[in-house]
């Protein structure tokens, strides 16, 4: 008698009968992934993508200013350091831990959740739940970086000074995007021990 094995679905959670080939979700006809490589290689894709597009995020000009026809250039940390000395103490706090801590908090957690997945960490299952729970949150608040410059541009706009969004932003958004895909695309089903 052949046993049956059941696997879930990653996105409605259905529950499916495994078989030899390729598995469309009885519900949704979302493509099931049953090999666990595919989603780590995945994941793994979208996290280096991301490594790399952190550092022309913080190395080019993120916000490009123009008062009374002159230009200024400021990058990341330039940006940080001029709120500083301008006093703005809480708004350079906000955006130095939305811009330059969270993206490297959540490299980490996806290494550790990848490195634990592949060699099987001993650790609770809880814990890495929480891991990815926390990693999937922290997401949606490394965008404050760009509400704050959106916000800030439109506040300008009525002043003479005008605000233009550097090469920087380009990189910034792009690695906030992939690095979300990479955790997406991480199968918290790998999560096992
Ligand atoms: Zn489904």
């Amino acid at each position: 008698m052949v046993k049956n094995r059941f696997v879930r679905c990653h996105i409605c959670e259905a529950v499916n009968n495994e078989k030899v080939g390729e598995i469309i979700c009885r519900r949704c006809g979302e493509k099931i992934y049953t090999h666990k490589d595919v989603s780590l290689h995945r994941t793994i894709a979208f996290l280096i993508t991301a490594i790399i597009l952190y550092i022309p995020a913080n190395l080019y000009p993120i916000l490009i200013t123009r008062q009374f026809g002159v230009m200024q250039e400021s990058t990341i940390l330039g940006g940080i350091m001029h709120l500083w000395e301008a006093g703005s103490y809480p708004v350079a706090i906000i955006i130095l831990l939305a811009s330059v801590f969270v993206p490297i908090l959540k490299f980490i957690f996806i290494t550790y959740l990848l490195i634990s997945t592949k060699y099987n960490v001993k650790s609770s299952i809880a814990d890495k739940h929480k891991l990815f729970y926390i990693t999937e949150v922290i997401g949606s608040w490394s965008m404050i970086d760009v509400f704050v410059v959106a916000i800030l541009s439109v506040l300008i706009h009525f002043t003479a000074v005008q605000i233009l969004p550097g090469t920087g932003a380009t990189a910034f958004g792009l690695m906030v995007f992939f690095t979300m895909l990479s955790a997406l695309s991480f199968d918290s089903r790998l999560i096992k021990k």
